[in-house]
């Protein structure tokens, strides 16, 4: 079978098809560099995010080990994404892959560093608990067009879904459904909590001017009440980092204990951002992370959330190998 009939049979696949987003495949001009505190370990960490080829896609580089920023990698740990390669241990990677994912940085090595040369685990910083300053980052280094080796450009491709995919458990769920446009549906019930309260975000025409504005500066909230066991975290080497300038915290009876919010609905904003960075890992070779498809989520922080979302992706990862597992043979 030849190259082109491979592909038709790869696109006409019942539940996904990888289509052109009609844009190459961009990286950055050139290096940037931020350093700063980790959320759970309290370390500081420094990444610099360098330019790479087309078709490479995104991954870390720690000690000269290459761990590809893929659901390939990604564990489930509490209260982060973690990823795990050769007993290296990558963890807090949600706000920053969301960043590059929703700036179109398709390629990129991140190199991260910690003070520790024997520590095997290293964590992104947490900044400022949003993702803003990682578009300002990415900003400051300006996008380019990638090319690969052979001095050519690559286009950018994204996974369609060609039918309805969804998970649940007790009233949370994850569903995906075939939509022309990436769309993203969020809802939240904190009916405990009077200040959040219920609320639903949905996405506009979701381009990087979209996701700068209105999705990257909310930061991660908590609840008051719920992080009591402050010290019980930190004893489990969790929120070592946290403080009140990484979160905005509420509390069930006084409200938000350090107003002002960026939006109304910014806790529910900031789950559609870490929804982003848990998608992007659905990237391959530069493509798009986000599959295409109208993506409704209702209160799946209620639940260990990165579990719940890993396995929806392992979900649609298996739907894609299966596909995969298809070419390979049809290209053999
Ligand atoms: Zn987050």
């Amino acid at each position: 079978m030849t190259l082109s009939g491979a592909l038709n049979f790869f696109k006409s696949s019942k539940f996904i098809s990888w289509k052109s987003t009609g844009r190459l495949q961009q990286t950055l001009v050139r290096c940037v560099e931020l350093s700063g505190k980790a959320l759970h370990s309290g370390e500081v960490s420094t990444v610099k995010l360098w330019p790479e080829l087309a078709g490479v896609g995104r991954y870390f580089d720690f000690r000269s080990n290459r761990i590809p920023a893929s659901i390939d990698y990604a564990n489930e740990s509490p209260l982060c994404t973690t990823l795990c390669k050769d007993g290296f241990r990558i963890r807090t990677i949600e706000h920053l892959l969301s960043a590059l994912e929703g700036m179109g940085v398709d390629n990129c090595r991140i190199e991260i560093e910690n003070s520790d040369p024997e520590d095997l685990d290293v964590e992104v910083p947490i900044l400022g608990g949003s993702a803003s300053e990682w578009v300002e980052a990415i900003e400051q280094a300006g996008l380019k067009v990638a090319t690969d080796q052979g001095g050519n450009t690559c286009e950018k491709m994204a996974a369609h879904v060609n039918e309805p995919v969804h998970i649940w458990r007790n009233d949370s769920f994850v569903a995906a459904f075939p939509s022309p446009e990436v769309f993203i549906s969020y809802g939240i019930g904190f009916p405990q909590v009077p200040a959040i309260g219920c609320q639903w975000f949905s996405s506009a025409h979701f381009d990087s001017s979209h996701y700068s504005k209105q999705i990257a500066p909310s930061r991660t909230f908590c609840i008051y009440e719920e992080v009591d066991s402050v010290e019980n975290m930190r004893n489990m080497g969790l929120i070592k980092g946290g403080g009140l300038e990484n979160a905005i915290v509420c509390s069930v009876s006084e409200g938000w204990l350090n107003p002002p919010l960026r939006f109304q609905d910014e806790p529910c904003r900031h789950k559609v951002l870490d929804l982003i960075g848990d998608l992007s890992l659905f990237a391959r070779f530069g493509s798009q992370g986000l599959p295409v498809a109208h993506i409704v989520v209702y209160k799946a922080l209620t639940l260990p959330f990165e579990c719940f979302l890993v396995s929806f992706l392992l979900e649609l990862k298996m739907l894609q190998c299966s596909v995969l597992e298809l070419l390979r043979k049809a290209m053999s």
